[in-house]
């Protein structure tokens, strides 16, 4: 990373995944910083996503690819900290169309071709890998000690106007997720994808993660963690229901039951249910027309923590230049 030239007092909107990374690097090189948010970590999106190394509807550009490695990286390094909640664990993603995007195993340092004998009835292929899964409660609590430990102050409000952020601000990071673009005001781009998961006991001793993206009757993930498995799931675009339905849980159910059969004796602990900000292109630039320096951070569909420290790298560099 560049060298600090000046500590800053920055303000970053957002205590999600991307908020907390970014608060998390910016205070690490010195900078004196307070994240602002309305939700606290375990109320935000980000903790509900599964949450694997996997992108998902989010950008697909070289640009993103930089940010995909940067935080595979971290949070390879991660999972040797046990209290991080961050696992290496293998998994296969199932394809079903000739044309299945395989980017992802460019990235990873196993990645393979599953032999064919293993694959659920109607797929064609399929790849495996070993990537980050993230307990996302443990990893966002540690996370914001984290940050706590490098000074980062927390406040709990709603930001209307970054004018109000001025006096005490010389610097400011959005990243509030699906509201970015209502915040900012010009840019109404950013887009819900509706997500509903389910949280299983993982009393099957279950590890390995499975994706099947395409499966002819919606799409179905099985993410097993550190003593829960999520298992999803929903991608209805424009849906901004944030109620639990019950029939879909019922069919996300049966079918990973259909796929993983051990699933079936596992106690059903929760349902959950979040709007992912989709974008095009993640927003990740300075913002013109503040008197200060202001840097949009969101927009990272379903792969803001596959993106978090890539991000948050980033921003750093933003604010540096
Ligand atoms: C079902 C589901 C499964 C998913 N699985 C994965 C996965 O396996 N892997 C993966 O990488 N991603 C996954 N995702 C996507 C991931 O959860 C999101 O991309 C990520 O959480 C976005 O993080 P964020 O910090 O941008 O937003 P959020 O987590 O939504 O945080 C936004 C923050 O901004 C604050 N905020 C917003 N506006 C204001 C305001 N005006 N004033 C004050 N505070 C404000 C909020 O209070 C909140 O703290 C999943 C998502 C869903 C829904």
């Amino acid at each position: 990373m560049p060298e600090l030239l000046a500590p800053l007092n920055v303000t970053v909107i957002g205590a999600g995944v991307i908020g907390l990374s970014t608060a998390h690097e910016l205070a690490s090189q010195g900078h004196r910083v307070r994240v602002i948010s309305d939700q606290e970590p375990l109320h935000t999106v980000s903790a509900v996503s599964a949450a694997i190394w996997f992108p998902y509807h989010s950008e697909n550009s070289p640009a993103a690819d930089i940010l995909l490695a940067r935080t595979l990286e971290r949070f390879e390094a991660l999972s040797l900290i046990p209290e991080t909640g961050v696992d290496l664990r293998f998994g296969m993603d199932v394809e079903r169309r000739a044309d299945a995007d395989r980017s992802w195993t460019r990235h990873v340092a196993d990645a393979a071709i599953v032999d064919p004998a293993l694959l659920p009835d109607g797929a064609l292929s399929a790849t495996s890998g070993t990537v980050p899964v993230i307990t996302m409660p443990t990893y966002l609590d540690w996370l914001q000690q984290q940050c706590q430990h490098l000074g980062v102050q927390f406040e709990q409000r709603t930001i209307t106007d970054l004018d109000e952020l001025g006096a005490h601000s010389d610097a400011v990071v959005v990243a509030t997720g699906i509201r970015g673009g209502e915040l900012l005001g010009d840019d109404h781009s950013v887009y819900p994808i509706r997500g509903q998961v389910i949280r299983l006991a993982n009393t099957a001793g279950l590890t390995d993660w499975f994706s099947d993206d395409d499966h002819p009757q919606g799409v179905c993930y099985v993410i097993p963690r550190r003593d829960d498995i999520i298992v999803g799931g929903t991608d209805v675009a424009h849906d901004t229901n944030l109620e639990v339905d019950e029939q879909t849980a019922i069919d996300m159910l049966d079918r990973a039951i259909s796929l993983v059969p051990q699933l079936a004796d596992c106690e059903v602990l929760e349902h959950k249910v979040g709007l992912r900000p989709a974008r095009e292109t993640i927003r990740l630039e300075h913002v013109a027309g503040y008197g200060i320096p202001v840097i949009a951070a969101y927009g990272h569909g379903g792969g803001g923590v596959t993106l978090s420290w890539g991000t948050a790298r980033r921003v750093v560099e933003l604010l540096n230049s």
